[in-house]
C-alpha cells in the first residue's frame, strides 16, 4: 500500500447508540484459520449489527502477534506492526495508517468503530483489505471465517535490507525479511579488539547490493554479504568485544533481530583472562603426566636378542618393565601405569602405540636390550633414543633390528611404511608438540641412568623406531644394555640388576614429571622451555 502524507481533520462527529449489554448477548465468534499450521486455528469475537459483521481488533492483533495500545480516555485503539501503526477511534469511521516516517494515510469505513468494554469493533468486510497491509500473509475474508494463507512475496529477496538501533547497552541489529526465516544461525567471534558476527541463513536470498551499500554506522565498522547458491552469509564487523549476540525473531514474525549486547573494557578484559585461564587449565589438564604407559620389548614369538649365554631380550625387557611399574604404583599416587604387555605374549609394533593412546599416555617409554654380533662382544653401556632418521650407522642397524619383528605380522608391509626420510617427516608431524618433552625426558633420563647406574653412558641418540611412530605421546626407547656382552647380560638378568635398571628410569621419570608439571603450571606455554 502507498502511504501519502496528508493532513486531515475531523468534521464530523459520529455518535453511535449502543447498548453493551446487547452487543454482548449477540456476540458470536469467527473462526481464524492459518492454512500453513491448521493447528493454530483461532477465533475472534464477532457480532452482526444491521447486517453488519463487526471483528474484534484487539482479537485480531493477538493471533496475529501484534502490540496494541488502548487510550480508554481519547478511546483510541493503536495497532504497531514492524513498519505500520494503525489507529481506530470508538464512534468514528477513520482508520490512521502511519509508517515509520510518520506518513500517515486515512481510509473511511462505511460505519464507526465501536468500543464496548475495552474492546474495538470494527465492520469486518470493509476493514479486512486495511488489515493486509498490517501482516505479511495473504488473507482471505468470508462472512464465514478468516483464512490465513502463506505469505505473499513482496519481493524477490527474502532479506531486503539490513538496519542498526544502538541501544544504551547494545545494538539491535534488524535484518529485513519479506518471509519468515527458520533456518539461520548466528555466532560471534573475537579477532583481535574487534568481534565479527556471522550470521548465516539457509534458503535464503538477499538483496546483496543493498545490504552492501549500506554505511556502517556506531559500532558497526564493517558489513559483508554474500549469496552463495542457496544460503546467504552476511558477516558484521563490531567495534570492541560483545557478551552475547542472541537472534530473535521480530514482532512482524518476518524480520530477524539479532541483539548485541556489548561489553565494557573491564567486562571484555576480564572476559579474555577468562578466557585464557580456562585455556591454560584445559592445557594442564591435557598434559597433565598422569598416565605411563610401558612397553616391555618383543614377546611371545619374538624373542628380541639372544644374549651371550642365551638369555632371551623379551625377558628382561618384561622383568624390567613390571619392576618399573610397581615403583610408579608405589610412588607417584595419581599416576596409573599402563602395560603394552604383562606377559610372555606377542604385541604387533603398532597396537603398542594403539594401546599407549586408548589409554590416554602421557609418557611412553620402550624397554630393550642391545646386541651385537659375535665379533663386537665389548660393546656395552645404555643408549636413549628419540624417534628420529637414524644418522649413525649402529642407530640404523639397531632401528633395523628392532622393527624387524613387524615381519611376524600379518600385512606388515601395507602397515609400516619404510622409514624414509619423507616418510619420517610425515610420520612424525603428529609427534611435533611432544618432540621438545621427548628430548627433554631422554635428557633427564640419562642423567639418571648414569648417576644410578654402573652400566656404561652412551647418550641420548636417534633412529626410526616403529613402536615408537604411533605414540602420540612424549615418548623414548630405551636399550637399557647390550646382552650380547657378558658383563651387561649378568647385570641385566639379574633380579638385582634389573630392578636396578628400574629404580633408575624411576627416577628420570619422576624428575621430569616434576620439571615437567612445574612448566605447566607456571603457564608457559606448551612447547617452550
Ligand atoms: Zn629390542
Amino acid at each position: 500500500m502507498k502511504i501519502s502524507k496528508i493532513r486531515y481533520n475531523l468534521c464530523f462527529l459520529f455518535t453511535t447508540f449502543f447498548v453493551v449489554s446487547g452487543i454482548l448477548n449477540a456476540q458470536n465468534s469467527l473462526p481464524v484459520e492459518f492454512t500453513a499450521s491448521p493447528s493454530k486455528k483461532s477465533y475472534i469475537g464477532v457480532f452482526n449489527k444491521n447486517g453488519i459483521l463487526y471483528g474484534s481488533l484487539n482479537d485480531l492483533a493477538q493471533i496475529f502477534g501484534l502490540r496494541t495500545y488502548i487510550n480508554t480516555e481519547t478511546k483510541k485503539l493503536e495497532i504497531a506492526s514492524e513498519e505500520l501503526t494503525l489507529k481506530v477511534t470508538a464512534n468514528n469511521p477513520f482508520v490512521v495508517i502511519t509508517d515509520k516516517k510518520e506518513n500517515a494515510n486515512l481510509l473511511q469505513l462505511p460505519v464507526p468503530a465501536i468500543m464496548a468494554a475495552n474492546s474495538f469493533f470494527v465492520p469486518l468486510e470493509s476493514f479486512m483489505p486495511m488489515w493486509k497491509s498490517l501482516v505479511p500473509e495473504e488473507i482471505i475474508f468470508k462472512r464465514t471465517g478468516i483464512t490465513v494463507g502463506a505469505e505473499l512475496p513482496k519481493s524477490r529477496f527474502d532479506v531486503t535490507s539490513v538496519s542498526f538501533e544502538e541501544k544504551s547497552n547494545g545494538l539491535l541489529i534488524r535484518l529485513k525479511c519479506t518471509k519468515p526465516i527458520t533456518d539461520y544461525e548466528c555466532w560471534p567471534k573475537q579477532i583481535g579488539d574487534d568481534t565479527w558476527l556471522y550470521v548465516s541463513l539457509a534458503n535464503t536470498r538477499a538483496d546483496i547490493n543493498t545490504i552492501r551499500a549500506i554505511k556502517p554506522t556506531g559500532i558497526v565498522k564493517q558489513i559483508l554479504a554474500f549469496q552463495y547458491p542457496t544460503s546467504v552469509q552476511l558477516t558484521f564487523r563490531l567495534r570492541g568485544s560483545i557478551n552475547r549476540a542472541e537472534p530473535i525473531v521480530a514482532e512482524n514474525k518476518t524480520d530477524i533481530l539479532l541483539a548485541i549486547q556489548t561489553s565494557t573494557v573491564e567486562e571484555a578484559a576480564a572476559r579474555k583472562t577468562r578466557a585464557y585461564e580456562r585455556e591454560l587449565q584445559r592445557q594442564r589438564d591435557k598434559w597433565k603426566m598422569d598416565v605411563v604407559v610401558i612397553d616391555a620389548g618383543h614377546g611371545g614369538d619374538d624373542p628380541g636378542a639372544i644374549g651371550a649365554t642365551g638369555i632371551r631380550e623379551k625377558d628382561i625387557t618384561l622383568a624390567i618393565a613390571l619392576k618399573l611399574g610397581k615403583l610408579i604404583e608405589k610412588n607417584l599416587p595419581g599416576v596409573d601405569v599402563v602395560y603394552t604387555r604383562k606377559s610372555d605374549e606377542f604385541v604387533e609394533l603398532y597396537k603398542r602405540g594403539q594401546i599407549a593412546n586408548k589409554n590416554g599416555g602421557k609418557l611412553f617409554i620402550s624397554i630393550h636390550c642391545n646386541s651385537m654380533p659375535r665379533r663386537n662382544r665389548s660393546e656395552n653401556g645404555f643408549e636413549i633414543y628419540l624417534l628420529r632418521p637414524g644418522k649413525t650407522e649402529s642407530a640404523l642397524r639397531i632401528a633395523e633390528k628392532e622393527n624387524e619383528v613387524v615381519k611376524l605380522e600379518k600385512d606388515y608391509e601395507n602397515r609400516y611404511q619404510q622409514l624414509t626420510e619423507e616418510n619420517f617427516i610425515l610420520l612424525t608431524m603428529a609427534q611435533s608438540a611432544y618432540v621438545k618433552y621427548s628430548e627433554q625426558f631422554a635428557e633427564i633420563l640419562t642423567q639418571e641412568m648414569g648417576k644410578h647406574l654402573k652400566l656404561s653412558n652412551n647418550g641420548v641418540k636417534q633412529a626410526g623406531f616403529f613402536v615408537l611412530v604411533g605414540a602420540s605421546m612424549p615418548n623414548v626407547l630405551i636399550e637399557t644394555g647390550y646382552i650380547s656382552n657378558r658383563e651387561d647380560e649378568k647385570y641385566l638378568k639379574s633380579s638385582k640388576g634389573q630392578q636396578e635398571v628400574a629404580e633408575a628410569i624411576f627416577k628420570g621419570i619422576r624428575r621430569f614429571k616434576e620439571e615437567y608439571e612445574k612448566t605447566l603450571r607456571e603457564g608457559k606455554e606448551i612447547g617452550t622451555r
